[in-house]
Order: structure tokens, then C-alpha cells, then sequence
């Protein structure tokens, strides 16, 4: 073979590749829902592609979700959900993305356009996959990978289900979702019509890690009304609003902030600001993974409101509070079979599994909370949310395995008496 004959790539990755040049980026300030119409778009094309694979009771819900069925072929009767996000994170751009295929990758800093460049080294899992195919960005945009390879995972194990019925498998359930990155993307999903009695997010990262836990997650909005005057004519009268907000965000904790937070600390995120004079917003998000940790955070919040009220007696600050999710954990405990599952899959597919805890949320710990116990399987792909974003050919491989054996192993359960 000459150096420049390139060689195939596997069909999971062929299908990312495709998924991850549309545009689906969520849109957190829409009030619509879905929060963008190109997540509609995305999802009527998967209709077809779900109903060309030979899926039954393909569905689109106006509200942006997409259900599919697949009937079981063995002994197994736990009907077994399948989710993955179709939306992308708007914290980074997500149009007109143009994935790059790094073959034989050597190893070394992968560098792209506009001075990005992915250090292994700021990572502990890229490393295994030198001398293998990396997936990136060129530099201008996110990849996608979150949750796009999720999507390809899910259509390539349904597809080879098909394909083979030889192989065993559950009854299962697809679900497409929207907006998950925005927080709403279990607002328009309806679990009965689901009717999945287990479930697997496959929105998670390195292979090998089977998620069981989620942070608890709550969003605090800070409302900021200010008195707008002629600067000129100002004094005693203008309470500018662009101030007060600023003095709240140096008011909280660098300590507890993302960039100074690993492992199970949670933090709190301030994470957008809008404000003129006379009006602003702060919005910051509050993580952890105990309910402990997270009332207080809850209440640092609510003394935050009353100290910078009493500060500024000219404004009005007013506190939103809002749940976003909770950790599954618990639930997942009363009932192992998804995260044993999925542990005997990992195995199946020639790699240590590790029961690992997602510095984050997925649709799954809402689900859980709807009485669907769900887990989060790996897609192999990293620096999500971001133009450093990659996934390695092999990854998606591996993940594609694992979610297969996984399913295998539900197909052969026999059913209780
Ligand atoms: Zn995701």
C-alpha cells in the first residue's frame, strides 16, 4: 500500500464523521423547543435513516424527541433503552464543522487552526491510542463527539442487531433527545411512551468507565435591577447594575470553582453575565455529588442575595433557583443489574471496567429519576465542549463493542419467573 492510499475507516466512524458535519448546536437563550430548528433537522433525517435500517415504531415528537423500537431475539424480557443526545455544546462553535482524520498518529501534540493544539499530556487516556486515528476539529469549530458519536454508536449497534439475528438481544428502545447541553433535554420526554424498564446513555468518555454517578445539579439566576442616570448628573442617584454584578462574582470562592475542582468536589460555576446599568443577569451553576454538599451551596446562594441586597440598597436583586438534575447513585443501587451489565460487557470487550462518576450530568440521571434506572456507556472521545475535542478511531471501535456485548448479555437473560 503506497503512504498516500488511504485506508477505510470503520463504519461507526464513517457515520460520525457524517453526523458531526451538521450543525446541531442547542441554543440555550431560545425559548422554543426544540431550542433550534437545525436539531429538528438532524432528527428528520435519523427518522429516515431509522426507518431504512428496518426499525419499528419510528416516531418523531414535535417537542424533539425520536423513538425507535427494536424487538428481541432471545431469551431476554427487560426491555433496555437506548439514549444519546443530538445537540451540541453551544460553548463552542458548532457550524460548519470539518472533521479532520489524523492517521497513524505519532503520539505528539496534535496542532490545528487558530493556534489550537491537543497535548496528550493534558490527558490520561489519548495515549494508548498512538500509532491508531484521530478524529479532530481543523481548529475553527467543536467535533461533536458530545453527543454525536453517541448517536453513530447507537445506529451502528442497531444496524449490526439487524443485520446478524443471530445474535441475541433485549427488546430495546432508541431515544434521540435535543437540548441536553441547555439542561431542558428530558423536558419534552415522555418515559411511558419510552416504556424502557432500563436504560444506557451512551454520552460518556474514555472506554472503560461505566458512569453510575452524576453530580446533583442546580442553576441560580441573579436578577440585577440598577438606576440608570446621566453619568454626568449621577451622583447619589445612578445604581449601576454592571457594578453589583461584578462585585458578586468576586464575592464567590475561586476555591470552588470549576478550574480548582477535580474528583468528587463539586463547585460553583459563574458562568454568564449580561448586564447594562440599569439591568443585568449573573448566572452561575451550582454541582455536587451529595445532597449535603449541595444545600449548601443552595444556601451560599441565598445569603449571597440577602448580603448584596442590604449592600446596595438602591437595587433589587432578586435569586432564581432551579433543579437541573440529581445523582442516579442511589437509585441505581436498589436494582445492579444495568451497571453489573454493562461492567460484564466492558469485560466482554478485552477491557478493565472501572465504575466511575461523571463530572456532570447526562439525560440519564433525570431519566433515572423518572423510574428508569440508566447508565452512561463510554463513546471514547474527550475535551468535549471545546475546539480540542477528539476521538480516536479505535475508541469508537471499543465503545461500539462494549455497548454490543453489553446488549448481548441483557438478550441472554432469561426472564424471571
Ligand atoms: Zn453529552
Amino acid at each position: 500500500m503506497s503512504d498516500t492510499e488511504e485506508t477505510v475507516l470503520p463504519d461507526v466512524a464513517e457515520r460520525f464523521i457524517r453526523y458531526a458535519g451538521h450543525d446541531t448546536s442547542s441554543d440555550g437563550s431560545s425559548a422554543s423547543s426544540p431550542s433550534t430548528a437545525r436539531q429538528m433537522d438532524f432528527l428528520r433525517m435519523l427518522r429516515e435513516e431509522l426507518e431504512d435500517l428496518g426499525m419499528e415504531d419510528v416516531e418523531l415528537d414535535e417537542s424533539g424527541t425520536l423513538y425507535a423500537t427494536l424487538p428481541g431475539e432471545g431469551a431476554g424480557r427487560t426491555v433496555i433503552g437506548l439514549l444519546a443526545h443530538v445537540d451540541t455544546s453551544p460553548e463552542a462553535p458548532g457550524e460548519g464543522v470539518v472533521p479532520v482524520i489524523h492517521r497513524s498518529w505519532d503520539g505528539g501534540p496534535i496542532r490545528l487552526r487558530g493556534d489550537v493544539s491537543i497535548d496528550p499530556a493534558m490527558t490520561e487516556h489519548m495515549n494508548r491510542y498512538a500509532g491508531g486515528t484521530i478524529i479532530t476539529s481543523d481548529g475553527n469549530t467543536l467535533l461533536g463527539v458530545d453527543d454525536k458519536a453517541g448517536v453513530a454508536l447507537i445506529m451502528e449497534a442497531c444496524r449490526a442487531l439487524i443485520n446478524d439475528p443471530g445474535i441475541r438481544r433485549p427488546p430495546m428502545r432508541v431515544a434521540f433527545t435535543t437540548d441536553e447541553e441547555v439542561g431542558r433535554g428530558m423536558d419534552g420526554f415522555d418515559a411511558e411512551r419510552f416504556g424502557a424498564d432500563m436504560a444506557y446513555t451512551v454520552d460518556g468518555g474514555p472506554v472503560g468507565k461505566v458512569d453510575i454517578q452524576t453530580f446533583n445539579a442546580w442553576s441560580a439566576q441573579f436578577r440585577v435591577l440598577g438606576r440608570e442616570v446621566h453619568p454626568g448628573s449621577a451622583k447619589g442617584i445612578m445604581v449601576n447594575a454592571v457594578r453589583i454584578i461584578s462585585d458578586m462574582v468576586s464575592f464567590l470562592r475561586p476555591e470552588e470553582m470549576p478550574e480548582n475542582s477535580s474528583g468528587d468536589e463539586g463547585y460553583i460555576y459563574p458562568m454568564h453575565i449580561s448586564s447594562s446599568t440599569s439591568e443585568g443577569t449573573l448566572r452561575v451553576i451550582l454541582r455536587d455529588f451529595t445532597s449535603d454538599g449541595m444545600e449548601r451551596k443552595i444556601r451560599y446562594m441565598k445569603s449571597l442575595e440577602g448580603w448584596i441586597n442590604s449592600r446596595y440598597p438602591g437595587a433589587d436583586i432578586t435569586l432564581e433557583l432551579l433543579e437541573q438534575y440529581s445523582n442516579p447513585a442511589e437509585i441505581l443501587k436498589r436494582d445492579r443489574r444495568a451497571v453489573d451489565f454493562a461492567l460484564m460487557g466492558t469485560r466482554a470487550a478485552g477491557l478493565q471496567p472501572e465504575e466511575s462518576s461523571i463530572r456532570g450530568g447526562t439525560d440519564g440521571s433525570r431519566l433515572s429519576f423518572m423510574g428508569v434506572p440508566t447508565v452512561n456507556l463510554p463513546t471514547g472521545g474527550e475535551f468535549y465542549h471545546s475546539r480540542k475535542e477528539w476521538v480516536a478511531v479505535e475508541g469508537l471501535q471499543l465503545s461500539l463493542d462494549i455497548l454490543m456485548e453489553t446488549l448481548k448479555i441483557w438478550g441472554g437473560e432469561q426472564s424471571a419467573p
